[in-house]
């Protein structure tokens, strides 16, 4: 099966290309356009859409390519090439934005203005632009979807998908050297700073005791784990985990006692210590809580990065089971190039409880806040499922529907 679909879209007639259209507010649906619209400020005029005036943002010959790209790059964030593409059974572009959809108001004023629009939003202006067809399919494994199937924000990424094939025959260390440039690219448009005093929690199962009698050893109060009971294990001591190799030390903070706790894992019943530990300076993290698109807008590369950077995002945050340990070694062998390349440590979101975690690759850039650790009884754990459903998809694999 082959086909492209550049021809899909330029077969209307390019009489417009110097065209200039104005989008206001509320024709733009999908968040990211509106935050776009937002930061681009206060542009006030007649909108080509629904003709009323309000804000909202201009298509001229300057912001022309940057906006197409945008709107290609939320194209493919939200919606399945097989939508769209009226080879793969899709309505074709103009007929899809003419129905709902995640992007724009369909409910458009005039005909013509509106295809005229369509066209030139989804224009190829240079190669690098965002492709919204791609046009080929991969082999597909377990996790591995075609293209059409999937939408961007639910999809893989080529990068992490070769990653993982040469992580299963390659030396980690021979793979290094290409994975160096993808990550500095990632880290730069994710970074955040975190500042000298910041506090997080730390949660150990069990409890310590102090003897309070000089004439007894029988009688001991239970207390929490302080100070180093409470703090990263030493590099001897350390076992394997989500980012670190086993022998290797990092320190696991969480942004709420109720995190820290959720992570450990504990059974109802246990007792479990928590702590809280401070930033001792200002340091720099790598956050991969929220992949922002808008970061990612420019180029077909850059849409490819930020798959990457999705892909590492849910990757981080997978809770363990025995089945995804080859999945530990890809995450411990990211986390240790994030660390050569500088950074401090990773931030991202727990699979197992609201608020996010974080991993220091130096655990001394904290330290344990003196009484600052409490006992807690675990009462109750709970779990969450939703029920999925596969699909066929065009060459006869099964993939996870879409719901
Ligand atoms: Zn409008």
């Amino acid at each position: 099966m082959s086909f492209i679909g550049d021809t899909v879209i330029l077969n209307t007639k390019e009489m417009n290309m110097e065209r200039e259209f104005f989008i206001c507010q509320n024709c733009l649906k999908d968040t990211h356009l509106k935050k776009y619209c937002k930061n681009k400020g206060g542009l006030n005029d007649i909108c080509i859409v629904c003709e009323k005036q309000d804000k909202g943002i201009k298509i001229d010959k300057e912001s022309k390519n940057e906006i197409s790209n945008l709107f290609k790059s939320c194209l493919r964030f939200n919606h399945r090439e097989i939508e769209y593409n009226p080879n793969l059974d899709g309505k074709g572009l103009f007929e899809f934005f003419c129905n709902e959809n995640s992007l724009l108001n369909h409910q458009y004023k005039n005909y013509n203005s509106f295809h005229s629009l369509i066209s030139s939003l989804f224009k190829n202006y240079n190669q690098n632009d965002v492709k919204i067809f791609y046009g080929k399919f991969i082999d597909n494994n377990e996790e591995y979807d075609s293209h059409f199937e999937v939408t961007l924000k639910n999809g893989f990424s080529e990068i992490w998908y070769e990653l993982k094939k040469r992580l299963k025959r390659e030396n980690y260390y021979n793979i290094k050297p290409d994975l160096l440039q993808p990550l500095s690219e990632i880290i730069e448009k994710t970074k955040i700073k975190i500042r000298k005093n910041c506090r997080f929690f730390r949660a150990r199962i069990g409890n310590d005791y102090i003897n309070e009698s000089k004439f007894t050893s029988l009688i001991k109060k239970p207390v929490p784990f302080q100070g180093v009971n409470i703090s990263a294990p030493p590099p001897l001591l350390s076992s394997a985990g989500r980012l670190n190799r086993e022998g290797v030390s990092y320190l696991y903070l969480s942004s709420k006692s109720t995190t820290a706790i959720a992570e450990i894992r504990p059974n109802p019943g246990d007792i479990v210590s928590v702590g809280e530990f401070k930033c001792l300076k200002t340091i720099s993290l790598i956050d991969l809580r929220k992949v922002n698109l808008l970061k990612f807008i420019y180029s077909q590369k850059e849409i490819e990065l930020f798959s990457f950077a999705l892909s590492l995002s849910k990757e981080f945050m997978k809770p363990r089971t025995n089945k995804n340990s080859f999945h530990y070694l890809i995450t411990q062998f990211v986390a240790e190039t994030f660390r050569e390349l500088n950074q401090d440590g990773i931030i991202y979101n727990s699979a197992v409880s609201n608020g996010y975690n974080i991993t220091l690759f130096n655990p001394s850039l904290f330290e344990f806040v003196p009484e600052s650790s409490s006992l807690h009884r675990v009462n109750k754990v709970s779990f969450k499922s939703t029920e999925i459903k596969f699909t066929k998809n065009e060459i006869g694999f099964y993939v996870e529907k879409e719901i």
